[in-house]
């Protein structure tokens, strides 16, 4: 079976068991990861399960991320077919950074260049975040780690419809279990958005802090945002003092 299919099955019972319970389980456990079955035998049609990632008696708690680390989850994700954008891409892009970081850093998706290098933020508006990140010092080298809500790009950079972000989330949050990060930046409506299952407008709520799972979230604007409008880097740079002083109190405890 295909890792789209188990989604949209777990999604199914998961619905329907909310549906007649009257009780939707806390939406920031980690979701299991599906991927598809092997391929064995030698005919190449044959499909057999032979190492589920997760059975249904099973529950997404006891599952955890199965122990994954970083390296064999960001494998998984580079072999993702949950939807549609896996048709288009040329690349899968799961992240970039450090193992420990102090700071993960959530865009939206990746654009152009990222498809085509299967790395975050590596064009025009990369330039301009690594120029952010390094203004309070930090860094996708010594202290960061560089993720997106959708791993895949989507058609001519619009936005991820809600059911390729819903399809995708749970990797971002198998992520951040394992990152551990100390705060999370959010580039952008859609990270934040996201990431708190809020609607938020940016131009209200950037540089205010939220909370996920303990860990401060901020919110600012997503660096293509400033490129396209010069005046909203006054409150961005505003954003990232803030930013860079809770991070320091988090830092010195
Ligand atoms: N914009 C994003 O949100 N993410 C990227 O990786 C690149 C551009």
């Amino acid at each position: 079976m295909k890792a789209n299919e188990k989604q949209l099955i777990y999604t199914l019972l998961k619905t329907a068991d909310a549906y007649e319970s009257g009780y939707t389980r806390d939406k920031f456990k980690t979701e299991p990861v599906f991927e598809d079955d092997e391929i064995v035998g030698s005919s190449p049609t044959m499909t057999q399960n032979i190492n589920p990632t997760m059975t249904q008696n099973e529950s997404p708690a006891m599952t955890d991320n199965n122990g994954l680390s970083l390296d064999e989850l960001n494998a998984k994700i580079l072999r993702c077919t949950r939807c549609g954008l896996a048709r288009t891409r040329n690349n899968v892009v799961p992240g970039m950074g450090v193992e420990h970081p102090e700071v993960l850093v959530v865009g939206e998706g990746p654009g152009h260049d990222e498809d085509m290098q299967g790395l975050p933020f590596v064009g025009k508006a990369g330039v301009l975040l690594d120029r952010m990140l390094a203004a309070i010092g930090l860094d996708r080298k010594t202290n960061c780690y560089i993720a997106n809500i959708v791993k895949c790009r989507p058609p001519e950079n619009r936005n991820p419809f809600p059911d390729e972000q819903a399809a995708c989330f749970s990797f971002l949050e198998a992520q951040i279990h394992i990152l551990k990060p100390k705060m999370i930046l959010c580039m952008g409506k859609i990270a934040i958005e996201k990431i708190t299952g809020q609607s938020i407008a940016i131009t209200q709520k950037h540089g205010e802090f939220f909370d996920y799972n303990g860990i401060p979230v901020m919110p600012t604007y997503h660096p293509s945002a400033l490129l396209r409008n010069e005046e909203l880097k006054r409150p961005a740079w505003e954003d990232l003092k803030k930013f860079k002083k809770r991070l320091d109190e988090i830092r010195t405890n």
